[in-house]
């Protein structure tokens, strides 16, 4: 691009000509009244149903007391990269919990989910080499392909025969565990399968699966019964259900050492702050103590589903698991914003996804719910969606 701020304009009004220009949504503070997710947008309180808080653990009192000591004892920041006197005994402690949590031989911690994907991907990948990813895998999985210098080969979404007729000569198979956009669980026992029969390392990014899915919330690979064998690399991150930040990889003791050796987005950035490894340290216990935060959540789900597909709203299939991510499929991009407009006048915030964080022809509102919504809060939400769909569709 050319310097100047009229080429700058240019790009942004060709942004906006095509209804893809993003809009942040301040949150000026959270309603604590019961267990409602409120949040207050544009002087208003909306009903939160677009948040990756699965367990509603973000504004957890005990969590938030955790980073409160740690903040008093070791200070806010960490100082320093890991491998320089960054790396803390919170970090240690995580990491070690992290690695019985998943039954692995060893975690690695990294600042964010983005950045453990750059460190898989150009660890275990370079140039002259192949990588196969599911064509809706998250962006920091496809980035990391792309930093890696191998090629990347993309199959069509949870098509197993076409990833086993694109796998011959790729060193990595990397997937989502449950997808980010669309909520479904991959096929991961045949794709284990796939990868192990051509010896390529398997990745799930488990960003959505763990704290949710697997009788005891250890995501995907549990709700599949694979283990480290079969699935050699995990990612897991701790921004979302665990309500906390940061992310990990979990793996043999030898794939971490080679992380930590090698993975520049590793080595050359901050460690977290302490107080948010020991926040998600109290997150990882409260998880797996508080059983009901996920059957809830589950129950939730069902509620939704049921209660969105007798109004005719458009969900996707689920597959068999329903996870808490549901999008309503809209189609154009002035649909989803439409109905995120709509819903925001009726109290609730979903925010409306468009290309090109999904394919051209399928944005949508990607409906998420909580442990801490109510009842009554779900019912609310599909008396609304049944309304504004319908009148899109008498409109199209
Ligand atoms: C959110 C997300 C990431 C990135 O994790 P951050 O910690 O937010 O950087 C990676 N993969 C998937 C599938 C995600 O949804």
């Amino acid at each position: 691009m050319k310097r100047g701020s009229s080429e700058l304009q240019a790009a942004l009004a060709n942004i906006e000509r095509n209804h893809l220009l993003r809009e942040r949504h301040t949150v000026e503070g959270y309603e604590e009244s019961g267990n409602r997710v409120t949040l207050r947008q544009s002087g208003r309180a909306l009903v939160d149903f677009s948040s990756n808080d699965y367990l509603g653990l973000a504004r957890h009192p005990a969590i938030a007391a955790a980073m409160c000591d740690s903040a008093a004892r070791y200070g806010t920041g960490s100082g320093a990269s890991h491998l320089i006197t960054g790396h803390s005994i919170e970090h240690a402690r995580l990491e070690e919990e992290l690695a019985a949590f998943t039954r692995r031989e060893r975690v690695l911690l990294f600042s964010t989910g983005y950045m453990a994907n750059l460190a898989i991907l150009t660890t275990l990948a370079g140039r002259g080499e192949t990588v196969l990813l599911d064509r809706l895998s998250h962006a920091s999985l496809i980035d990391g392909g792309l930093l890696s210098g191998a090629r990347l080969k993309r199959f069509a979404h949870a098509d197993v025969s076409a990833a086993r007729s694109a796998i011959a000569n790729c060193s990595v198979l990397a997937t989502d565990g449950v997808f980010s956009m669309d909520g479904d669980v991959a096929p991961l026992p045949a794709l284990a399968c796939v990868a192990s029969e051509h010896d390529a390392w398997l990745v799930v990014d488990d960003a959505h699966g763990l704290g949710v899915v697997g009788a005891s919330g250890r995501g995907s690979l549990e709700l599949h019964g694979l283990d480290a064998i079969a699935a050699p690399v995990l990612m897991g991150t701790l921004g979302k259900a665990l309500g906390t930040f940061g992310a990990f990889v979990a793996g043999s003791a030898e794939l971490i050492e080679l992380l930590m050796q090698k993975a520049r987005s590793y080595i050359y950035t901050t460690a977290l702050p302490p107080p948010v490894a020991a926040a998600a340290r109290t997150a990882l216990r409260i998880m797996q103590r508080e059983d009901w935060r996920r059957e809830r959540l589950v129950e939730l789900t069902h509620r939704f589903r049921r209660l969105a597909s007798e109004r005719g709203i458009p969900l996707l299939p689920t597959g068999g698991t329903p996870t808490p991510i549901q999008p309503v499929m809209l189609g154009t991009e002035q649909a989803a914003l439409h109905a995120q407009r709509e819903l925001s006048e009726d109290g609730f915030c979903v925010v409306a996804i468009r290309p090109p964080t999904v394919p051209k022809g399928s944005a949508r509102l990607r409906v998420t719910l909580s442990a801490a919504h109510t009842e009554s809060q779900v019912d609310a939400l599909v008396e609304t969606l049944s309304r504004v769909c319908s009148r899109l569709v008498s409109h199209s």
